[in-house]
């Protein structure tokens, strides 16, 4: 991590991605949406060259996201580029839960950035996502006396649309 000593985070997203995400989002509520970026890590930040969209198979879809395991199993055996994962949260601000924290484990491992959206609430000509930037960061919780475990952490990235 030596890497990213005095250096913010950035996260780089084209328009039409960032876009495309949007009407994923705005065409899957009620339910919350997810999917997995594509792109590449490079020195000043993540940058994300595609969205692709995968089934949410939770059983509760208004509260929760699980992706659908064939979809996402293709990616991470055919997509070299992948690196981060997208989902929505219809009710709620772009910020993770404490589920999503919790399920970290299951992706870290693979992932690098973490993308939430949201409606914004506020009205305007045309629908709007409120869209949140995350890095995945590892380390090893020495707080925990019995069993040092890997802890997984998201710490805010700076969003730039390009
Ligand atoms: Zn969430």
């Amino acid at each position: 991590m030596a890497a990213l000593h005095g250096q913010q985070n950035r996260l780089y997203i084209p328009h039409s991605v960032e876009q495309e995400m949007s009407k994923h989002m705005f065409a899957s509520l009620p339910m919350e949406a997810c999917g997995v970026v594509l792109g590449e890590a490079a020195a000043g930040g993540i940058r994300i060259s595609r969205f692709q969209p995968i089934r949410n198979v939770a059983p509760d879809p208004l509260h929760h996201f699980s992706l659908e395991d064939a979809e996402w199993i293709r990616c991470v055996f055919n997509e070299p580029q992948l690196i981060g994962l997208f989902h929505s949260h219809p009710r709620t601000a772009p910020v993770p839960s404490i589920e999503d924290l919790r399920s970290l484990p299951m992706f870290a491992g693979l992932l690098q950035a973490y993308l939430i959206g949201s409606p914004k609430l506020t009205p305007e000509t045309q629908p709007q996502m409120m869209l949140n930037a995350y890095q995945i960061h590892t380390g090893n919780d020495q707080s925990s006396e019995s069993k040092p475990i890997a802890a997984y952490n998201l710490y805010p990235a700076q969003l730039c649309v390009t």
